[in-house]
């Protein structure tokens, strides 16, 4: 299966050159990002503190309830990584998820070493967000992740029944208040005693992942981690 990947991915190289994701120079098929970037990107350095996701010099967890068992990212939201994430988000520029899940992938790797991961899941998205977007970013993450750590991915353990006024338009008290009741699990049976990974692109406060990390173990999931491509360094 990975010999057939490799080759469909050499054979795509050559007809479309891979691209930098974070400044859009072209790079050797091997390569995940431009030496520049590479050297220059906003990597959340280990040692890292795996509730907030950030380094430990970083970290901002107090008073905040975490139903997860943790949460890492391998970049903080800012400058280059900003920027290929929103044109991922907001501008359909969907090749952009395989370099942040490979990073995203290698994060997991080193954070969450001895886990065993039964499914790897997306936040997801109401139908009307979906609609409107054509894909959920979150969901594309969760396939890039899956596939390198050989975890299942299962899309459809979580929905979003509806839509919440836009995270950052409030205050870190104002978003948790917000997603009570959000989002449902589509089949307690399927998840039970089971440990997930959910992926998501950006954690500022992590009300969203720990909203439906909640929801998960109130019905029955044994354990719940969190990959994003990026957090912010800091809460707003
Ligand atoms: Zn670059
Ligand atoms: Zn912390």
């Amino acid at each position: 299966m990975h010999k057939l990947i490799d080759l469909t991915d050499c054979l795509l190289t050559a007809l479309y050159p891979r691209r930098c994701a974070l400044c859009g120079k072209v790079i050797p098929p091997t390569a995940d990002m431009c030496k520049d970037c590479e050297a220059t990107v906003p990597r959340v350095l280990p040692p890292v503190c795996i509730l907030c996701g950030r380094s430990k010099e970083e970290c901002f967890c107090k008073n905040f309830r975490f139903y997860y068992s943790g949460l890492v990212a391998p970049f903080y939201y800012e400058d280059a990584v900003r920027r290929c994430i929103h044109q991922f988000k907001f501008y359909g520029k969907t090749q952009n998820a395989r370099m942040l899940g490979k990073a995203m992938a290698d994060t997991v790797r080193r954070e969450f070493a001895g886990i065993t991961f039964d499914f790897v899941t997306g936040v997801p998205l109401t139908s009307k967000s979906l609609k409107s977007r054509g894909f959920n970013q979150s969901k594309l993450l969760a396939v890039e992740v899956g596939k390198r750590l050989a975890i299942k991915p299962a899309h459809d353990l979580l929905v979003k029944i509806y839509d919440t006024p836009a995270q950052h338009t409030m205050n870190s008290s104002m978003r948790r208040g917000n997603l009570a009741g959000v989002f449902d699990v589509v089949n307690p049976r399927a998840i039970k005693d089971k440990t997930i990974l959910i992926c998501d692109d950006v954690a500022t406060t992590s009300s969203t992942i720990n909203e439906c990390s909640k929801m998960l173990l109130l019905s029955g999931a044994k354990e719940v981690y969190c990959v994003t491509a990026a957090v912010t360094r800091k809460a707003k």
